[in-house]
């Protein structure tokens, strides 16, 4: 079955059983508006991503369920990188009419999945048909109490830099479906299912210990451009410190020149955060809590600028880096 024989008002009231209302939704999905709570002394967190085919993503390298988990993914990594709780996602849809509800019933399958596993509740959404691609926009709300937000500006000159997990997967497993070849499962699930790291996020600001943070999305280089230039300090970043996964290194080592993917290759979903150096102690108890590598990978300075740092002491300075929808 298409979707235009099912309809928007089948497809709204299907949804509608698959999601009884969460925690701290008084209306979601039915009414006009979504009625919501949040905690009393928490500000309300809002972030909206565009996923669009082709841009995005392409229908024949990706499975509908994956790509439901990183619609809500991409979104919740914005709320981790805030220092905040993921409450309600809205989900707004445009559907191209022949598109099969097999495919729509396994996206929604992740989405709520997704959903579940970060604890946030589908409260609302807006579909109608596209005449082209198919267009999923993700708007997730959460909160955070008000004196542990955490935004990119209250990095100093001292502080470490450090990043979760590992660089770069993401992007090598892109490079390679670009060349048409099979990225290995490791590297494929980086990037058709990435995680958002809600748990780090949480503990960082609970604890007061990141004074800047960013999510990374577009990229080393870029993601922490922008924190420095918030933060109006420099930074220096040791090259041959940058966190790789085993996959990658192999990739690495047949071709050098890959280093830059795990510089400025972007969709990561890993946290950059910045720490005072007398606290950086506390951050291998709390990685092993998690179960999720921390790695320091430089320091800020009084800047201006990022200087890159290689294992032969050379210094650089990169180009802006990450990826811009409108250039070239
Ligand atoms: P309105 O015309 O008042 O905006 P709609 O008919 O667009 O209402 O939507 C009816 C209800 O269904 C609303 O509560 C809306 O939030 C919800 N809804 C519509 N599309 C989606 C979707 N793709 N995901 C989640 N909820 C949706
Ligand atoms: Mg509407």
């Amino acid at each position: 079955m298409k979707i235009a024989q099912l309809g928007e008002f089948g497809f709204i009231s299907r949804l509608r059983r698959q999601c009884p209302p969460g925690p701290g939704v008084r209306l979601g999905i039915g009414d006009d508006c979504a009625a919501l709570e949040i905690p009393p002394g928490e500000l309300l967190l809002t972030t909206t991503d565009l996923l669009l085919e082709q841009v995005h993503f392409r229908r024949e390298w990706t499975d509908w369920h994956r790509l439901g988990r990183k619609s809500v993914a991409v979104n919740v990594s914005d709320i981790a990188a805030m220092g905040g709780t993921p409450r309600y996602l809205f989900l707004a849809l445009a559907l191209p009419a022949d598109l099969e509800v097999t495919a729509l019933d396994a996206f929604i399958d992740g989405f709520l999945a997704a959903a579940a596993d970060y604890g946030a509740s589908l409260a609302g959404g807006d579909t109608c048909r596209s005449p082209g691609p198919l267009l999923i926009s993700v708007t997730a709300e959460g909160s955070v109490p008000a004196g542990e937000l955490v935004g990119r500006s209250g990095a100093r000159p001292g502080d470490a830099i450090y990043v979760s997990g590992t660089l770069g997967d993401s992007a090598l497993a892109l490079r390679q479906l670009l060349a048409g070849e099979a990225p290995e499962a490791f590297l494929a699930e980086r990037h058709h299912n990435p995680s958002a790291r809600t748990g780090l996020g949480r503990a960082l600001a609970a604890a007061r210990l990141a004074t800047a943070m960013v999510d990374l999305s577009d990229g080393l280089v870029a993601d922490l451009g922008h924190l420095l230039t918030a933060s109006g300090v420099g930074g220096r970043v040791a090259t041959a410190s940058l966190p790789l996964s085993p996959a990658f290194r192999a990739a690495l080592a047949a071709e050098p020149a890959l280093l830059e993917l795990a510089l400025a290759g972007g969709e990561d979903y890993e946290l950059l955060f910045t720490v005072p150096p007398e606290r950086a102690a506390e951050l291998p108890p709390l990685a092993a809590q998690l179960g999720l590598a921390l790695t320091r990978v430089g320091e800020l300075t009084s800047g201006p600028g990022l200087v890159l740092v290689d294992a032969q002491r050379q210094e650089r300075t990169p180009g802006r880096g990450g990826f811009d929808h409108f250039a070239g």
